[in-house]
C-alpha cells in the first residue's frame, strides 16, 4: 500500500506487517531477508521518511500497560502505547510525563527513537532522558535489555537511533507528580527576533517556554513574535482538576487547493492572529492540552498543504551563533515569501549522551513549507547557513537533507554506526532516511 510520513511527502508503497505477539515479531525478524529494508512504524506522526522502507513492522500490537508504580512514579507499558494513553492513565493519579512533544498522538517507541523533546528542554531535557529502561529486539531476534547502567552503548545508539538499531518492545519511564492539569500561561509580545531572543532569555527559569513567529515579517520587524511561559498550576490544585482532556475540534476534510496557500493568504493569516494574540490576555489558566498539543485539536491539520504535502524544517544553532543564523535563515524566507503558517521557537538547554540526538544547548527554529520544485533550492541554501553557524537538522523532521548535510551535524555518527554494525551487520533495520544519510 502507499505510506507516507506527516508530512505526505515522500510517498512509498510498502507491505505493512502486523505481529499479533512478541512471539510472531520474532519470527518475522528471523524470516527477514536481509538484503529488504524493513522498519519499525509507530504512529507515523514523524515527518518525512525515517519510518518508510519496503517492509514497515508496525508496533500497533505493543499496546499494552504493564505495570505503574505511582509511589516510585514510573510506567512500564510497551512501545506502541501513545502518549496520550500514558496520559488518560496518568492525569487522574496526578502524575504527567516528564517531556511531552507538540502532538500527544506518537508512541512510546516513537518518542525514544527521535528522543524527542517538548517545551522544557532548556529545563529539563529530552524524553530519553527519562528512559530507565527498555527491551530492544535486535536482528538476531535476540530481545536484550538496555539502560544507562546495562548495554549502556546501545541504549544511547538505540535513543534518538530513529529505529536503525532494532525494535523496542517496551519501555520503563519516570514521571512527575502533577498538581494541576491547567497551565498557568504568561504571554508576551515581541517586537521583532532580538526582542524575542531576550526574553526567552530573561525567562529561562520558566519550566515551558515557546514563541510563535511571523516568520513573513521583515525588516525592523524580521522575527517578531508571541511568546507563551508555561507553568503548572499550583496555586489551585486540587484533585478534581486532575481531569484527563481529549478535545477534539473539526477536522480537515480533504486536502487544501494548493493554490490557496500562498505568500499573501499566509500574511493575513500570521498577521491577523499576530494581532489577535497581541491584544488578549496576558495572564490565563488555559488547559494543558490546549497548551501542548494546540494542533491535536485540529484532526488532519496535514492536509492543509495540499496533496503533494509539505516539509517541516526544524534545525538548532549553538547559542553563540544562534541570533545571526536564525536572523539570516528568516531574512531569505521572508523574502523568497515562502514562509508557513506561524513558526515556532524554542530555547535548547544541554545535549544528552545519545549519539543521534537532536537538541543541544542553543535555539532551534521549526519552519513549515508546502512541497513545490522551488522549495528545495531554498532549502539547500538554508541548509548551508545552519551548517555555517554550527547547526543541524532534526531528523524526526527530514524527508530530504544530504549525506553531507547530515554527518557535518551528527559528529557522533561513525560511533552510531560502529554500534548499529555490532548489532546489525547486514543492515537490515534500514529506512528512505538511513539509506540516503549513510546510515545502512
Ligand atoms: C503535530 C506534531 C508536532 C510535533 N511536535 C514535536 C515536538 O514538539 N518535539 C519533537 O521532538 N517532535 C515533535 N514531533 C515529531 C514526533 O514527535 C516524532 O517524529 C516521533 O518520533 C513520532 O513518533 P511515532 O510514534 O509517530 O513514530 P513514527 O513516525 O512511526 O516513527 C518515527 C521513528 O521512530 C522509529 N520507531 C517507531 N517505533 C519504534 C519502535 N517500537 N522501535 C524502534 N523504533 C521505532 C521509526 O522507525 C522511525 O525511525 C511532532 C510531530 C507532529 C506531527
Amino acid at each position: 500500500m502507499e505510506v507516507s510520513g506527516w508530512g505526505r511527502f515522500p510517498k512509498t508503497t510498502a507491505e505493512i506487517i502486523e505481529p499479533v505477539d512478541s512471539a510472531s515479531l520474532k519470527k518475522i525478524v528471523l524470516a527477514q531477508n536481509k538484503s529488504d529494508s524493513l522498519i519499525c512504524r509507530g504512529a507515523g506522526r514523524s515527518y518525512g521518511d525515517s519510518s518508510l522502507a519496503s517492509r514497515m513492522l508496525s508496533s500497533r500490537f505493543l499496546d499494552s500497560f504493564l505495570a505503574l508504580d505511582e509511589k516510585a512514579q514510573t510506567i512500564r507499558c510497551g512501545a506502541g502505547v501513545s502518549l496520550d494513553a500514558i496520559l488518560k492513565l496518568c492525569i487522574p493519579r496526578g502524575l504527567f510525563l516528564k517531556v511531552v512533544p507538540g502532538t500527544r498522538f506518537v508512541t512510546v517507541g516513537g518518542a525514544i527513537a527521535a528522543d524527542v523533546h517538548g517545551k522544557n528542554h532548556h529545563q529539563d531535557g529530552s524524553f530519553c532522558d527519562y528512559v530507565q529502561n527498555f527491551s530492544l529486539m535486535l536482528a538476531s531476534g535476540e530481545i536484550v535489555i538496555c539502560s544507562e547502567q546495562e548495554n549502556s552503548e546501545l541504549f544511547h545508539a538505540t535513543c534518538a537511533g530513529m529505529g536503525l538499531t532494532g525494535v523496542i518492545v517496551d519501555a520503563t519511564i519516570a514521571l512527575e507528580k502533577l498538581s494541576s492539569a491547567s497551565i498557568r500561561q504568561h504571554s508576551l509580545v515581541a517586537n521583532n527576533l532580538k526582542e524575542c531572543f531576550e526574553l526567552l532569555e530573561a525567562n529561562n527559569g520558566s519550566k515551558y517556554s515557546v514563541a510563535w513567529l511571523d516568520c513573513l515579517s521583515r525588516g525592523d520587524e524580521l522575527g517578531r513574535s508571541l511568546l507563551f511561559l508555561g507553568e503548572h498550576d499550583e496555586e489551585n490544585e486540587s484533585r478534581a482538576k486532575l481531569k484527563y482532556r481529549s478535545r477534539g475540534g473539526p477536522g480537515i476534510p480533504f486536502s487544501t487547493p494548493a493554490f490557496l496557500l500562498n505568500r499573501f493568504t499566509m500574511a493575513i493569516f500570521n498577521n491577523s492572529y499576530f494581532n489577535l494574540k497581541k491584544r488578549s490576555k496576558q495572564e490565563s489558566i488555559v488547559d494543558y492540552d490546549s497548551y501542548f498539543f494546540p494542533l491535536d485539536n485540529i484532526g488532519n491539520w496535514n492536509r492543509l498543504y495540499g496533496s503533494k504535502g509539505f516539509l517541516q524544517y526544524q534545525f538548532v544553532i549553538p547559542t553563540d551563533a544562534a541570533f545571526e543564523g536564525i536572523s539570516k535563515v528568516l531574512s531569505k524566507v521572508s523574502a523568497a515569501g515562502k514562509g508557513s503558517f506561524l513558526s515556532v521557537l524554542k530555547k535548547f538547554g544541554k545535549q544528552n549522551k545519545n549519539l543521534l540526538s537532536f537538541p543541544r544547548e542553543g535555539y532551534t527554529l521549526t519552519l513549515d513549507f508546502k512541497r513545490e520544485e522551488k522549495i528545495f533550492p531554498l532549502l539547500n541554501e538554508l541548509d548551508e547557513i545552519v551548517l555555517d553557524h554550527g547547526g543541524r537538522l532534526y531528523l524526526a523532521k527530514d524527508a530530504r537533507m544530504s549525506e553531507a548535510m547530515f554527518k557535518a551535524g551528527y559528529p557522533e555518527w561513525e560511533r552510531f554506526l560502529q554500534v548499529k554494525n555490532r548489532v546489525d551487520p547486514s543492515s537490515m533495520f534500514s529506512s528512505l532516511q538511513s539509506n540516503r544519510l549513510g546510515l545502512s
